[in-house]
Formats: structure tokens, C-alpha cells, sequence
């Protein structure tokens, strides 16, 4: 095997990483157990034994809908995860009788959390330590279609969120380009390559036509999704002749012309000034996702130079809020990654530390009606926060669990401070019935 860009930390002795979750689990006797043992499965990745993996495949697989999200690249895949690990798995029961917790998967095989196949039935392990069952997501009637183009319609309108969110990444690529403009912890521009020499059918830019048809079939055969998500990379400069708002514009107003109110429309994109955001909003947008990625003002500068440069993070923020009235509070929902604030070199150490810098951000938000969520960070090998590393022969290890649980905290907190309601367009809300699968914020809300 090549040299891994996996850290110490993400490879660990299972012994110790259940000794910390249970540390955890004791001092922040307050949240979940599940939501904790979630934002560990989505920081440190999972790996599987073989036959898990191949049972696995017949299943709702991982559909690479925008980044990696995995802790190798494929060349370093040996059991070809990347065509048969699953989108997102269930785990339920156990000694704790965990209730039903739903987790992105994230391939790491040298995760000591591990899916194995033990009579019939897969298991989550740590070491010898037998955590829940796990159950996975049937593969749905309309991802065994073709358009009539030839492209399977999961490349098309892959669903995450247990079926819930269609996620159009309509753009497969940034304009924000190189160490000097992209986000540091984003791997979206390398992804795209290493998907295209694998030979998944990526295209740069998917056509209208196609996310039509695509959705045509969905409509006719799913009950499940509620939303769909237009998204990809920042557009700095213009894309088929359009600016960025007038490029994902006008995939919402194809889609809500064709099928009004189906679905609940949004859209992740850059923060953008006021008359530009009027196009989603007149294209028939409901919510939108002008992600801010980092609060603090030194970091946000090393980690997210091309929005720095661009824009500022200044009048970023002050174009959130400004946003509101465009959409009204609470369909402005900006994300941040969770975890990059303790990313090396130039990070915080202490997650103590991370944390207050982190709350400090949530309250300014969250006190002018405005809901950040998060993604949790995983470091990913193609990214330039990890690339930069392994070349000085370093590491980039996640950040600790101690630092999510943290944040999970001040989170949830700084939302029943500020009486906000529950966030639109992710499901149901509470342990045991959130879907949304990249982080936990939606399983802490106390209902
Ligand atoms: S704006 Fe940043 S996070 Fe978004 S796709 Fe571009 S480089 Fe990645």
C-alpha cells in the first residue's frame, strides 16, 4: 500500500477510544450517548471487514454526491470501498440501547469502529467490544434507473438524509482554485479528478435536461424526499456565461416550474450581495446555505483565503444577515465545518478554546434569528490542509471528540437561548429520529 494520509489518531487502539468516548459519555451526561458516538463514526471514519463490505454493496451505496468525505483516496482502496461502502448506515440497540442514530460513512480503513458481518446480521465493533447492529438503507427503485442519456440517475440525483435530501451537485468543480484560493479543508476540485480516473461517470456540469428527467422519476416513484439541495463549486467568475446566482437560479426555476412545491428547494452557495440573492429567491428557493465555513477572523483568513479575498469575511456576515430579508430568518442557515478550528498549524490546541471561539460565533449569529449548522470535519487526504501536511512529512489528525461534544453543547444551548425553532428542511428533529447525517446538531434538539 502507498503511504497512508491517515493519522495516528484515525488509525487508534480501540481500547483507548473507548475509554474516551465513555470518559465523554459521563462528563456530557447531559447529551445523548448516540449523538457522541455519531460525531466520533464522522471525525475518525469506519472501516469494514470484507464480507460486511460485500453484503454491503447490494445495498443504497455511497455516491460520492459532492466531496470525498473518505480519510483515503480510492487508489488506496484495496477492497474497493468506493464502489461498495454504504451512503449511510443506521446503528441501533446495543449494551446501551442506542436509539436509531443515522451516520454518513466516511471509509477509513484503519477506523478501530469497524462493520462486520456476524451471522447475517452487521455489527458495529470497536477491538472485541460488540457496540449495535446496523442497518442500511434498501437501495430505493428509482437509483436502478438510467436516463435516457445512459447516466445511472444516482450520478444524476444521488438522495442522502435516509432518502429525505436530493442533493444536486450540479457544478462538480470550483472556481476557487489552488492553495491560494480554495478552502483549505475542501477536496472538491480533487475529488472530481479522482472520481473521473476511477471512472465514475462525473460530469463538470450536470445538464438541466437531465436533473429533470432524474427528478421526473424520483416524483413518480418516491415518497421519501422532502427536499432538494443545489449546490457545487463558488462561481467567482462566470459559468456558461452566467453569474452564480444566475447558474443555480436557473436550475431552481427549471425544477419549481416543472414540478411547484414538490419539494422544499435550497441551495448552498457563496454569500452573495443582495440583488444576486433575489435571483434564488425568484427562481423559487426557499432556503439558503451561504456557508461562512470558520468563525474566527485569523483562521477564517489561512483556512478560507478566496473568500477572504473575494468577498471578506466582514462583509460575508453582514451579507447573511442581510439575506433575512430576502428569505426570512429562519431559512437562512449558514454552515460552518466543525473541527477545522483545531486543524494544524495555525488552529487552536485546546478544544476548550475552539469551542468558546466557535460559541462566540453561534451567539452573534443565532442573537439576530440566524441558525448556523455544521458539517463534521474529517480530514481529507486530497485536501489542501492535508496535503500540505503529509508533504512536510506531518500529520493532520481530526479534531478530538472532546472538542464535538463541546460543541454539541454550546450548540444546542446557544438554540434554546435564543428560542429559535427547529431548522427547516432536515427532517425530524431529537435523538432516535434525526436523518440528518453529516453531524448531530439535529439530534441534540431537546422536543
Ligand atoms: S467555496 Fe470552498 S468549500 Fe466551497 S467548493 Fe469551493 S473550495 Fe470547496
Amino acid at each position: 500500500m502507498a503511504q497512508s494520509a491517515v493519522s495516528d489518531a484515525t488509525r487508534g487502539d480501540a481500547g483507548e477510544l473507548l475509554k474516551e468516548l465513555e470518559r465523554l459519555s459521563d462528563v456530557f451526561d447531559d447529551l445523548p450517548r448516540e449523538a457522541l458516538l455519531k460525531e466520533d463514526l464522522l471525525r475518525i471514519g469506519i472501516s469494514f471487514d470484507l464480507d460486511a463490505l460485500r453484503f454491503c454493496a447490494s445495498f443504497k451505496s455511497k455516491s460520492y454526491f459532492i466531496f470525498s468525505f473518505d480519510m483515503i483516496p480510492i487508489e488506496q482502496m484495496e477492497q474497493e470501498e468506493n464502489l461498495r461502502a454504504p451512503e449511510e448506515i443506521r446503528f441501533h440497540g446495543g449494551e446501551f440501547g442506542y436509539r436509531p442514530t443515522t451516520v454518513s460513512v466516511r471509509v477509513n480503513p484503519y477506523s478501530p469502529y469497524r462493520i462486520s458481518l456476524e451471522e447475517g446480521t452487521l455489527t458495529l465493533t470497536a477491538g472485541t467490544t460488540s457496540l449495535a447492529e446496523v442497518e442500511l438503507l434498501p437501495v430505493p427503485e428509482y437509483y436502478k434507473r438510467k436516463l435516457s442519456t445512459g447516466q445511472p440517475l444516482n450520478e444524476v440525483a444521488p438522495t442522502i438524509e435516509w432518502g429525505y435530501l436530493i442533493y444536486l451537485t450540479v457544478y462538480r468543480k470550483c472556481q476557487y482554485f489552488g492553495f491560494k484560493e480554495e478552502c483549505l479543508f475542501c477536496d472538491i476540485n480533487e475529488n472530481y479528478r479522482q472520481q473521473i480516473a476511477a471512472g465514475r461517470p462525473y460530469q463538470t456540469v450536470k445538464p438541466i435536461e437531465e436533473v429533470l428527467e432524474a427528478l421526473a422519476i424520483i416524483d413518480e416513484t418516491d415518497e421519501i424526499s422532502r427536499a432538494y439541495t443545489l449546490t457545487g463549486g463558488s462561481v467567482t467568475r462566470k459559468l456558461r456565461g452566467m453569474l452564480e446566482a444566475e447558474f443555480y437560479g436557473s436550475y431552481a426555476r427549471a425544477i419549481e416550474e416543472r414540478f411547484p412545491g414538490r419539494w422544499i428547494g435550497k441551495v448552498v452557495a457563496q454569500a452573495l450581495p443582495e440583488d444576486e440573492q433575489k435571483i434564488f429567491k425568484d427562481c423559487g428557493v426557499q432556503i439558503y446555505h451561504p456557508n461562512y465555513e470558520i468563525w474566527d477572523a485569523r483562521l477564517f483568513e489561512k483556512i478560507c483565503p478566496g473568500k477572504q479575498d473575494y468577498v471578506g469575511r466582514e462583509e460575508w456576515h453582514r451579507r447573511i444577515i442581510a439575506g433575512t430579508k430576502i428569505f426570512g430568518h429562519e431559512n437562512v442557515i449558514p454552515n460552518f465545518v466543525a473541527g477545522i478550528e483545531m486543524s494544524a498549524p495555525h488552529g487552536f490546541t485546546d478544544p476548550q478554546e475552539a469551542v468558546a471561539s466557535t460559541a462566540e460565533g453561534l451567539d452573534w449569529f443565532m442573537s439576530q434569528g440566524v441558525c448556523p449548522r455544521f458539517t463534521v470535519w474529517c480530514p481529507e487526504p486530497l485536501s489542501p490542509l492535508v496535503k500540505g501536511r503529509r508533504d512536510e512529512g506531518l500529520e493532520q489528525p481530526p479534531a478530538p471528540l472532546e472538542y464535538h461534544a463541546r460543541l454539541l453543547r454550546a450548540w444546542r444551548d446557544c438554540h434554546a437561548r435564543h428560542r429559535l425553532p427547529v431548522p427547516p428542511g432536515y427532517g425530524p428533529a431529537g435523538t432516535g429520529k434525526a436523518i440528518f447525517s453529516v453531524s448531530s446538531f439535529m439530534d441534540v434538539i431537546q422536543v
